[in-house]
């Protein structure tokens, strides 16, 4: 039997078909009609006026800082429960990640613990540059809560949407809060274009600056002129069009997430011991990674060990930004709610490509490790 992935690419005729007229067009790169038009429906998604493609979601949170004027020497607060590249970014800028944990409502960053160090920030001035909160799982953070908190105080807020592309909240889509949002396409999002990301926001100086950063900061003259230093971030030709075919299959590949993650509660619902990641609603949500979290820790190690010996993978979930010895030197405000996440919880196998036989077999590994005596 071949390895079951948590997340792999689900590439079919449709992309096969986009990207050789991309190619067979003669503009793989840099600019070409598919960038545009990627840039245009990804900005449909979101609901924004303007969308920049980017050659990851690394590039975009980095264009997003500069772009809402994270300086260097400024505190950035940043959910700790989350991908290594969130505060990574932050770090681009010389400015520092300041940890905010999760609640557990959605795993997302805390409103609580946010308004918390808000206050005492203001209270000793040292209110921070930005403050970036992340989608996880597919899920969103409750921005009705964490939107008004840094509006009171005008500081950016920043949606970190990497994962979250075809979500909602509060009838609004992901990538529409705060000042800026970004998307990741790295190969195992929800969606790929191999490796890309996207800018998006409704702040269209905000996101045309981005785009001029992202060619090299090159200025419209015939010559190469440059004025201040630039990035190339900028998204291939090429890229836009695998990621506009994977973009028209969406709906269904929320669909079929969705149908996987039902599929697992179904299989696994009686069973004690064992919670699913709290939905706000399976509707809001885009399905990409199905998680489930253990009573006992020991217990999780035993089921991703157990699942590892038939080819299937499951991965524990994000460690903590402020456990990682790269941030061992960062302030944070923690409860222990992520950590305890980390050493009770797995992502499960998720792929659209997975079929319902699949989602049984991976689930009666589980049952079976959790009943042996
Ligand atoms: C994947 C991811 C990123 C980074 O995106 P890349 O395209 O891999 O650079 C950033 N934040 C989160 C939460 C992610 O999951």
């Amino acid at each position: 039997m071949t390895r079951l992935y948590l997340s792999p690419p689900d590439l079919g005729p449709i992309e096969t078909k986009l990207v050789l007229e991309a190619l067979e067009s003669g503009w793989p790169a840099p600019a070409g009609p598919d960038l545009g038009l990627f840039e245009a429906e990804v900005a449909v998604w979101a609901g924004v006026d303007a969308a920049v493609a980017l050659g990851s979601g690394s590039a975009a949170l980095h264009l997003a800082l500069l772009g809402v004027g994270v300086q260097p020497g400024d505190d950035v607060l940043v959910s700790s429960f989350t991908f290594a590249a969130t505060a990574n970014a932050a770090t681009y800028c010389g400015a520092r990640p300041v940890f905010i944990d999760s609640e557990s409502a959605t795993w997302n960053m805390s409103p609580e613990l946010l308004a918390d160090e808000l206050t005492e920030r203001r209270r000793t001035n040292q209110l921070p540059g930005a403050v970036v909160v992340v989608d996880l799982y597919g899920q969103c953070a409750d921005y009705t809560a964490i939107e008004p908190l840094c509006a009171e105080l005008d500081i950016p807020l920043i949606e970190d949407a990497a994962e979250a592309i075809g979500a909602h909240h509060a009838g609004r889509p992901s990538g529409s809060f705060g000042r800026v949002g970004l998307f990741s396409f790295n190969g195992n999002k929800i969606i790929t274009c191999g490796g890309g990301g996207m800018l998006v926001s409704d702040d269209v100086a905000l996101v045309d600056r981005a785009r001029y950063l992202s060619s090299q900061a090159r200025q419209p003259v015939d010559h190469y002129e440059h004025t201040e230093v630039g990035y190339n971030y900028r998204l291939s030709n090429l890229l836009a069009a695998l990621g506009r075919a994977q973009l028209s299959r969406l709906p269904g590949f929320i669909e079929r997430r969705r149908a996987i993650h039902a599929g697992y509660r179904s299989h696994l619902a009686e069973l004690p011991g064992l919670r699913f990641m709290p939905l706000t609603s399976v509707d809001d949500w885009n399905g990409w990674l199905t998680c489930i979290v253990f009573d006992d820790a020991a217990l999780s190690a035993r089921v991703r060990a157990a699942l590892g010996e038939v080819d299937i993978e499951a991965r524990q979930l994000w460690k903590p930004l402020h456990l990682q010895a790269a941030f061992a030197a960062n302030p944070g405000r923690i409860d222990g709610t992520s950590e305890h996440l980390f050493e009770h919880g797995i992502c499960l196998p998720s792929g659209t490509a997975m079929s319902d036989d699949d989602v049984a077999r991976v689930a009666a590994v589980i049952r079976a490790t959790l009943t042996a005596p």
